[in-house]
């Protein structure tokens, strides 16, 4: 069947999240607590996540069924379509097929309401009344403020600077579902005011704004703490992108050569290739899978695999994971939300153990790839989502070179409809490679 849109059935959508902890070949090291260097126990993370999260960041369930009344709000959006890219595969003039599941078609923008709905839903029911929270470009903010509203939950967001600066509308996106947001670092916490007297310019870091996030949690009653990336129940709740795609890939007959995604801390790459990665794992396919992520941020090819902070005050546990040092601060990049020194343990140790590959671009290119995607799919893409368009876009025409075939897959994480004044830097050539 000649499909440009593959779209599956609202009561087929998974009814389930898929949990890769058990089906990787070796264990995963686990988290450590900094203080006494021996793994972090249920009790010490009880403070700051619900305890639910807790349970499947640590779970050993394959399959872990979704609640009713997350699969009740997913449906506003989910399932999300695939597209065959037929007029960007044209206009390259390439033997490839290339296809990209949509995950810009929620209400923020992006794929991370596949991760703040479950997150909101299990705090409420454990009775937590506010969340906090970090964002980089914004994305994670807005999502998590739509799924606070949700389930009546308070929620205060610490919007790293830089982003604050260059997307006045991400913040308004964020006050419109209700939820409360300060440029980070920020006078409202004591690691804020520190970071402030000592570095009064800075543009701000995720880790920074992690670190003021967690201290309010700390701090306030009832307060939990959430985060948008990097950790297992994230990764795990996003794997409903690839649950779809194997369905819609299976409608079109067709099997993935390729699976591309981009790397900020590895959740959506996670959510599209972790269903594939099993496969891989089982032996019955030997899908190449691309994580893509900034020059300027470079965590996966640049990075060293050891274990580290999350955040700059160093209040997190110890994670094993790619890391660039979290005291580093990365230039203000457009592609916000891929500013994390760190990754998704998980996705570090397929990436260490040789399942997953990774390739870094740098800015200008990546724009000129959004251009080519715009002026042929139609959709203005993320900047972010635009480092996964770059890498399919280089494999189709490595496809034209060789005369082959391949099926490419990639996530296109989200829609750029905020990030304009980077367009705008793009056009009037404002922009640089840092
Ligand atoms: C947040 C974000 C990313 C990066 O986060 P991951 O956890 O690596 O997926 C990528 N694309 C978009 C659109 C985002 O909002």
């Amino acid at each position: 069947m000649e499909l440009t849109k593959i779209i599956l059935d609202e009561n087929e959508m998974p009814k389930s999240w898929y949990n890769i902890l058990p089906d990787l070949p070796t264990p995963l090291d686990p988290p450590l607590n900094p203080g006494t260097n021996e793994p972090i126990t249920f009790e010490e993370l009880e403070p700051i996540f619900s305890t639910e999260l807790i349970k499947q960041e640590m779970s050993n369930e394959r399959y872990i069924r979704i609640p009713e009344e997350i699969l009740e709000i997913y449906k506003l959006w989910r399932p999300a379509p695939l597209f065959r890219a037929r007029r960007l595969e044209k206009h390259l003039d390439t033997p490839a097929k290339i296809y990209y599941k949509y995950e810009g078609v929620s209400p923020p923008g992006s794929h991370k309401p596949n991760t703040s709905l479950p997150q909101a839903y299990y705090n409420m029911k454990d009775g937590t009344e506010r969340l906090t929270t970090e964002t980089g470009a914004g994305q994670w903010g807005s999502s998590l403020s739509f799924a606070c509203n949700y389930f009546d939950l308070e929620c205060k967001v610490y919007m790293v600077r830089s982003s604050f600066e260059q997307k006045p509308y991400r913040k308004s996106l964020i006050n419109l579902w209700g939820a409360s947001v300060v440029p980070s670092p920020s006078t409202e916490t004591n690691f804020g005011r520190k970071i402030l007297e000592q570095y009064p310019d800075t543009t701000g870091s995720l880790g920074i704004a992690i670190s003021e996030a967690v201290e309010d949690a700390a701090l306030n009653e009832n307060t939990k703490y959430t985060l948008g990336s990097v950790l297992n129940h994230v990764m795990l709740h996003q794997t409903i992108i690839g649950l779809e795609t194997q369905k819609q890939m299976e409608m079109v007959e067709d099997y993935p050569d390729v699976i591309i995604g981009c790397c900020g801390g590895g959740s959506n790459l996670a959510g599209i290739c972790f269903p594939y990665v099993k496969d891989k794992i089982d032996g019955k396919s030997d899908v190449k899978i691309l994580a893509t992520e900034p020059s300027a941020c470079p965590t996966l090819t640049k990075g060293e695999f050891r274990y580290d902070f999350g955040d700059t005050a160093e209040t997190t546990p110890l994670l094993k994971m790619y890391t660039l040092g979290h005291d580093f601060v990365p230039p203000a990049i457009h592609a916000g939300g891929l500013r994390y020194h760190g990754e998704s343990p998980i996705l570090s140790k397929l990436v260490h153990d040789g399942f997953i590959d990774a390739a870094s671009y740098h800015q200008i290119e990546i724009f000129d790839a959004s251009l080519k995607f715009a002026r042929t799919e139609g959709i203005a893409p993320a900047p972010e989502s635009s480092h996964a368009i770059k890498a399919a876009v280089d494999q189709a025409m490595e496809c034209k070179r060789t005369g082959e075939e391949k099926t490419i897959l990639f996530n296109l994480s989200g829609h750029g409809h905020f990030d304009m004044s980077s367009y705008d830097k793009y056009f009037t050539k404002m922009l640089s490679d840092d």
